[in-house]
C-alpha cells in the first residue's frame, strides 16, 4: 500500500495483549491521516460521555501518509482523545521522529485501551511488539525515562515517548514528551498515558514507505521544497524560529503581558529573538526538515531546546518574569517534569494577580522568580496545597476562589500568547475551536484589519478547514504558504492514483463538523464558544489597541455570521444539509 503501512497496533492494557487489524482504507480515503483519520477511529471507539480517565477510553496515536517520507515537514503525528482538561475532543500533534519511526516499523497508528494493573511501557521493535514492566521508571522524569527505555531496546536512536511525574499524577495539563524536548503539549495527553498507567512507548523501525513512482515523487518534492517552501515566507522558522514573535506580536500590541492586563511588554528586549541568539548552541529538526526551527540555548547553567514563543510569553511577559534565565530553567522543569508551558505559566500568571489583587495569598508576585520556580514542582508533584491548587489550571483556581474575571480560558483550555483584544481573528478562533482556546487552528494575526469581523470570520472559517487536512496529512504549520493544490499533487504522486484539491478541502470541512458532533454530544453548547470576560469587559491598558474590549455584542455578531458561513444553526448545530455534503449524515456517536 502506498504511503500507507496498512496495520493499526491495538494494545490492550487490561486484557494484556497486543493485536493488529488491517488499516481502514475506507476511512483513510475521506479523513487521510494523522489528526482525521485518528478522530474517525476515536469516535467509532468510544461514547461521548467517556470518562478521559477512565479505562474505557481510548487513546489513538496516528501517523500520516507522507510521514517518513522525504517531504520536508511533514512528519508530525497525532493523539486523539477526549481531554481530561477540557472534556472536548482534543487533537494534539508532535514534530520529531517518532511518527516515522512507527511507520518503519509497520503501523499506521496505535490503538491503546483499558488500563494496565502496574506501569508499564510500550516495546515496538518491528514485528516484536510487548508490554514490558516500569515500576523502575516510576517517579522518575521524561529525559530519564527516555534515556531508560532506550537502554531496554538496546539500540541507540529508538524513539521514545515517554510521561513524568506530573502525568502519573494525573495532572489534568501534564504532556507527553517525545526525545526530550518535544511534546504532545496541550489537553492533558500525559493523563491520559498516567490513567492507563502507561510509562511511554520506545519504537525501533527498520522498514521504510512505498511510493508508487520514487523519480516523480522525488522531482515533485524537490520543486516544492524549492519553489515553495524555501520562500521568505517560510524562511523565518530557520533562521528565528518561533522567538521572533516577541517582536511582531509587540509591534502588534497583542503581546499578553501581567495576565493579559497588557499587549505590549516594555521588556521585551530580554526575551526576544535577539536574546535567544545571543544564548543559541545549536539548531534542532524534525525528521527530513531543512528548516530546524528547535534552538538550543543557553543562559549561566541552564539549558533547553527552546524556549519557544509560547513559553517565553507566557512564562515570561505574563508573568512579568524578564530574565531568559529563569524562563529557560521553568521551561526545563515543566519539560521533565512533563507539564505543559502554556497552562502551567498561565495557571501561575493567574494566581500572581490574585494574590497582587488581594482575592488569594499563593506568595506568587508578578516578576518574583524564586517562587515561580518553586511552584512548577508543586504543581507536578502536588506536594503543597498550592501546587495542588493550581494543579487543576486557571478555569478551577479561579472557580474555587471566586476570580472568574481574571481567568484567561475558553471551554477550560487556557489561551495561546494572543491578545484577542487586539486582533478580534485570534478572539473567533478562540471562541470557536473544538479544543477551546487555541492557535493552531487559524492564525489571522496579519490580517489588514484585525477589528473587521466580517473579514476575519471568513479568514478563521477557512484556515480552520485547511488546517484540519494540512495536520491529517503530517505537515507543520511552519510551511506556512501550503495549500490543498500542492498537498493533492504530493499525495497524487504518493498514492498513485488522483487525489484533487477539493476533496481535500472537504476533508477538512468534515474533519471540523465530525469535531462539533462530538463536542455537542458531550454536552458542550454554543454557550462555550465564548471569550473571558476580562477579554469582554476590560479595556487592554497599554499598546496600540490600549482601551479595546472584544465586546459581548461584537463577539455575538461574530458567531453569528461563523455559524451562518458554516452552515449551522444559530444554535451552533451543523445542519442536516452539511451533513449530507461531507456524508456525516449517518454518523452516530
Ligand atoms: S519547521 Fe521546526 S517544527 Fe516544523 S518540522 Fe521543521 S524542525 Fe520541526
Amino acid at each position: 500500500m502506498n504511503l500507507y503501512m496498512g496495520k493499526m497496533l491495538v494494545v490492550d492494557l487490561s486484557a494484556k495483549t497486543v493485536t493488529t487489524e488491517p488499516l481502514r482504507a475506507d476511512w483513510a480515503r475521506e479523513y487521510w491521516g494523522a489528526w482525521g483519520l485518528a478522530l474517525r477511529y476515536y469516535t467509532d471507539a468510544v461514547s461521548p460521555e467517556v470518562d478521559p480517565l477512565a479505562p474505557e477510553n481510548v487513546v489513538v496515536l496516528m501517523t500520516a501518509p507522507l510521514c517518513g517520507t522525504l517531504v520536508p515537514l511533514a512528519s508530525r503525528m497525532c493523539l486523539v482523545s477526549k481531554s481530561p482538561h477540557t472534556g472536548t475532543i482534543f487533537e494534539s500533534n508532535v514534530g520529531g521522529s517518532f511518527g516515522p519511526e512507527l511507520k518503519y516499523a509497520g503501523y499506521d497508528g496505535i490503538i491503546i485501551k483499558g488500563r494496565a494493573e502496574a506501569p508499564v511501557f510500550l516495546k515496538i521493535d518491528d514485528d516484536l511488539v510487548t508490554i514490558e514492566c516500569a515500576e523502575h521508571m516510576t517517579g522518575q522524569g521524561i529525559f530519564e525515562t527516555e534515556k531508560l527505555m532506550e537502554a531496554a531496546m538496546g539500540a541507540h536512536g529508538a524513539k521514545t515517548l515517554a510521561i513524568g511525574p506530573a502525568a502519573e499524577n494525573m495532572i489534568s495539563y501534564s504532556m507527553i514528551g517525545s526525545e526530550s524536548y518535544r511534546q504532545f503539549g496541550r489537553g492533558g495527553t500525559g493523563a491520559l498515558f498516567g490513567s492507563k498507567n502507561l510509562k511511554g512507548v520506545v519504537c525501533r523501525g527498520t522498514g521504510g514507505v512505498a511510493v508508487a513512482d520514487m523519480a516523480k515523487f522525488l522531482e515533485r518534492t524537490d520543486h516544492y521544497t524549492r519553489n515553495d517552501l524555501l520562500c521568505d515566507d517560510n524562511l523565518w522558522a530557520k533562521t528565528d524560529g518561533t522567538p521572533i514573535l516577541v517582536e511582531v506580536t509587540n509591534e502588534m500590541g497583542i503581546h499578553p503581558t501581567r495576565n493579559y492586563t497588557k499587549g505590549f511588554n516594555g521588556r521585551k528586549e530580554t526575551l526576544n529573538s535577539d536574546a535567544i541568539q545571543a544564548a543559541k548552541l545549536g539548531n534542532r529538526a524534525c525528521a527530513s526538515c531543512p528548516m530546524a526551527c528547535g534552538k538550543f540555548t543557553r543562559v549561566n547553567s541552564a539549558e533547553i531546546e527552546g524556549p519557544e514563543y509560547e513559553t517565553l510569553c507566557l512564562g515570561g511577559s505574563n508573568c512579568e518574569i524578564h530574565d531568559l534565565e529563569a524562563v529557560i530553567r521553568f521551561n526545563r522543569l515543566c519539560d521533565d517534569l512533563g507539564l505543559d508551558t502554556m497552562t502551567c505559566g498561565s495557571t501561575i500568571s493567574l494566581a500572581m494577580e490574585m494574590t497582587e489583587n488581594g482575592v488569594h495569598n499563593f506568595n506568587l508576585r508578578f516578576g518574583q522568580v524564586d517562587e515561580y520556580l518553586k511552584v512548577v514542582y508543586e504543581i507536578a508533584t502536588l506536594s503543597t496545597e498550592r501546587g495542588r491548587d493550581l494543579a487543576k489550571g486557571a478555569k478551577h483556581l479561579a472557580d474555587k476562589y471566586g476570580a472568574t474575571d481574571l481567568s484567561m480560558e475558553v471551554k477550560g483550555l487556557e489561551m495561546p500568547a494572543y491578545e484577542p483584544r487586539g486582533n478580534f481573528g485570534m478572539g473567533i478562533a478562540y471562541a470557536t475551536s473544538e479544543r477551546g482556546a487555541c492557535h493552531l487552528r487559524a492564525f489571522p494575526i496579519f490580517a489588514t484589519d484585525p477589528h473587521d469581523i466580517d473579514a476575519l470570520v471568513t479568514e478563521v472559517v477557512n484556515a480552520q478547514n485547511a488546517n484540519s487536512i494540512k495536520w491529517s496529512l503530517g505537515f507543520c504549520d511552519f510551511w506556512g504558504t501550503i495549500n490543498t493544490s500542492i498537498e493533492a499533487d504530493l499525495m497524487s504522486t504518493g498514492l498513485g492514483e488522483p487525489v484533487s484539491a477539493e476533496e481535500l478541502d472537504q476533508a477538512g470541512e468534515r474533519i471540523w463538523n465530525l469535531s462539533r458532533l462530538f463536542n455537542l454530544a458531550t454536552g458542550f453548547t454554543a454557550a462555550d464558544d465564548t471569550l473571558p470576560k476580562k477579554i469582554m469587559e476590560r479595556p487592554l491598558e497599554a499598546g496600540p489597541h490600549e482601551g479595546r474590549v472584544f465586546s459581548r455584542a461584537d463577539l455575538s455578531r461574530a458567531l453569528q455570521s461563523y455559524y451562518e458561513l458554516r452552515d449551522w444553526s444559530a444554535r451552533g448545530i451543523p445542519s442536516s444539509r452539511k451533513l449530507a455534503t461531507l456524508g456525516l449524515d449517518k454518523t452516530t456517536l
